[in-house]
């Protein structure tokens, strides 16, 4: 939808012709677009912690024989933002293979035990928690054919978003189950919940509702980006269910033809 763009070109091959040629240049721009965001984000992500850190430095060098508890807090801060900066570099990675063996076939898919897929990242969900939401889990006996690695990877993104978005005294609950000929992996969480306006934009690299509580629980902005494009490669939907205050329900779907049925 929307206006488009055209680029104009005449050409006059003889002196008794003229040809206008015209070219639809809409998706080349958005494309043009979206690349440019992309690095101004990048550049900004990267900064910020830059900034800090070579500021501390230059306090160190600059003022030398700081009290030791002082330094020792200054490089506990600098420790922070090298781990933020690995993130983002981790995430940005990831999100870059996953772009380039978009073609399909382009590694081969395998039998996933789920359930213990799914007990793996609910156990590492509570370690993140720490004892300060309740998680349970419901899992159904089935297996799905895809990349082992990618789909932990997604299901790991959708617990911590939900333990990162929860208060305190918060629940969580992560279920794995049959769903009409396929099946779902889902986790409902009671936390702060998203406007429906922003809903739609939650897959964009970089887009948060809130910066601050993003940063403040390490978010880099990319984790749903990464599991869409990981349910894309997978053959799996992603879907998103939520209410601002209340809590939301995010859930990775797939198909009969990606569910395991052993022979016999
Ligand atoms: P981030 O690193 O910022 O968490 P994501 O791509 O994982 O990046 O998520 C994008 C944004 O979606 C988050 O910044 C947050 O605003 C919102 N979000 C994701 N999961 C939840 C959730 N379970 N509850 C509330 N908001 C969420």
């Amino acid at each position: 939808g929307g206006s488009r763009i055209f680029e104009v070109a005449v050409v006059a091959p003889d002196a008794r012709h003229t040809l206008i040629v015209t070219h639809d240049v809409t998706e080349r721009r958005r494309i043009d677009d979206m690349r440019r965001d992309f690095v101004a984000n990048v550049s900004h992500e990267l900064r910020t912690p830059l900034t800090v850190i070579s500021g501390f430095l230059e306090t160190e060098v600059e003022q030398p024989g700081a009290p030791s508890a002082l330094l020792m807090h200054h490089r506990q801060l600098m420790v922070e933002q090298t781990r933020r900066m690995k993130r983002l570099l981790e995430d940005l990675l990831m999100l870059s293979g996953l772009e380039n063996a978009d073609e399909p076939g382009s590694d081969e898919p395998a039998v996933i035990a789920m359930p213990k897929l799914v007990e793996d990242v609910v156990r590492e969900g509570k370690a993140l928690s720490n004892g300060r939401h309740e998680i349970t889990m419901e899992v159904e006996d089935v297996s799905l054919i895809g990349q082992p690695e990618e789909i932990r990877s997604a299901a790991m993104n959708l617990v911590s978003n939900a333990v990162r978005y929860t208060p305190d005294g918060g629940s969580i609950h992560v279920v794995w189950r049959r769903q009409g000929t396929g099946a779902i992996f889902s986790v409902r969480d009671t936390g702060i919940g998203i406007a429906a306006k922003h809903i739609p934009r939650l897959t964009e690299r970089f887009f948060r509702v809130d910066k601050g509580r993003s940063r403040a629980t390490g978010g880099t902005g990319l984790g749903l980006a990464i599991v869409k494009h990981i349910l894309r490669r997978n053959g799996g939907e992603l879907g998103i269910e939520s209410e601002l205050g209340k809590g939301s329900t995010f859930s990775m779907r797939f198909p009969e033809s990606r569910i395991f049925r052993p022979i016999g």
